[in-house]
């Protein structure tokens, strides 16, 4: 009995010191704060838990920038921010839905007075057809010709709203899709296009790119500058794999998906992008002081048919440790069998 009590207290103290960690730092207790903080409190991540205390070294706050970049790092992406092109459209939406609605209400009530009005109309017409009933016939006509040529006007108006709406909700949802630094796809989009080839049954092959020694470099020239070595390193990559999905994948992580290829090819390629990255002659734009080489390693896989997304990037993830491990700044692949 006193252990399940025990168990019992030991959750209740997981789950407030979970909580006072979000509520120190000033997070919101959203799912992927709460998970990282879980992480930390558990010392189930140590890469969380080093780039945190990292983070919050000399008593500072641990920033949602800060736990989002940590997120990334540590390869759970936090969920994409609701963007607010897409909270606006949907608002917007919501908004058009009441129009809409609203202008069948009153067209409704508007038939429904001229179906009354007509049937007297008609009762009357039956009874003595005299100018009188007839002339009130012309008048409720015309006075319902009036509405609907109204009705008319603001469905037409609401319609081409709409029309608008549609390309704006297209475009947020592109935007989704993207990662704002780069402008490559992220890690979503990756995932749909892997599912579209493997559904579709082409083969493909791929990469897992991660710059070698990259905290340096944010350590030695700061975010800004390491921001922008991401950025260039991004655009050798799609510059270098024409044909290929490059995807930003994690922070310094990038995948690539290449259609048709087979492991051997797809590597020959990525280490021709490998070999641009180390040529480049990377310098800190305020100073032209020169960065020192920047590199990078891959793993390269071709995917087996109907093999799992995770078990595909494992085997990436794998060789891309095998060429850190022997050295950085190479591309590992498996022998074609
Ligand atoms: P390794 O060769 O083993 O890959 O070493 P590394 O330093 O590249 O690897 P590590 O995982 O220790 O550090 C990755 C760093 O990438 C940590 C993090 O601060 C940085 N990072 C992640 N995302 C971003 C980003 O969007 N911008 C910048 N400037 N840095 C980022
Ligand atoms: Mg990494
Ligand atoms: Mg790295």
């Amino acid at each position: 009995m006193t252990g399940k009590s025990e168990a019992e207290q030991d959750r209740r103290r997981l789950y407030e010191r979970i909580g006072q960690f979000l509520f120190d730092h000033r997070l919101e207790p959203s799912p992927a704060n709460y998970m990282l903080v879980h992480m930390l409190v558990t010392g189930s991540n140590a890469s969380a838990v080093a780039a945190v205390e990292e983070a919050t070294e000399d008593g500072l706050r641990l920033s949602q920038d800060e736990a989002d970049r940590i997120l990334a790092m540590i390869g759970e992406a936090p969920p994409a921010p609701p963007s607010p092109a897409a909270d606006a459209a949907i608002k917007e939406v919501r908004r058009q839905m009441d129009d809409f609605a609203g202008i069948v209400d009153t067209t409704r009530a508007e038939v429904k007075v001229y179906g009354r009005d007509l049937k007297s109309g008609a009762a009357q017409l039956a009874a003595a057809a005299g100018a009188e009933s007839i002339a009130e016939l012309i008048r409720v006509t015309g006075t319902m010709i009036e509405r609907t040529r109204a009705a008319e006007g603001r469905l037409e108006a609401a319609t081409g709203e709409a029309r608008a709406l549609r390309a704006r909700l297209a475009s947020a949802e592109e935007e989704a899709r993207r990662d704002p630094l780069t402008g490559l796809p992220n890690r979503r989009a990756f995932g749909d296009r892997f599912a579209a080839l493997s559904n579709e049954g082409t083969p493909f092959a791929v990469a897992l790119c991660d710059i070698d020694r990259f905290k340096r470099i944010n350590d030695s020239h700061g975010h800004a500058v390491g921001d922008r070595v991401l950025k260039t390193v991004a655009s050798i990559l799609q510059q270098s794999c024409e044909g290929a999905t490059v995807a930003r994948y994690g922070g310094e992580e990038f995948a690539i998906l290449f259609p048709a290829k087979e492991a051997a090819a797809a590597a020959a390629i990525v280490d021709a992008a490998r070999e641009a990255v180390a040529e480049r002659q990377f310098t800190v734009r305020e100073t032209d002081a020169p960065l020192g080489r920047v590199a990078f390693s891959a793993g390269v896989v071709a995917a087996a048919k109907g093999e799992a997304y995770e078990t595909i990037m494992q085997r990436a993830d794998a060789l891309l440790y095998k060429a850190k491990h022997e050295g950085r700044n190479r591309v590992e692949t498996e022998p074609s069998a």
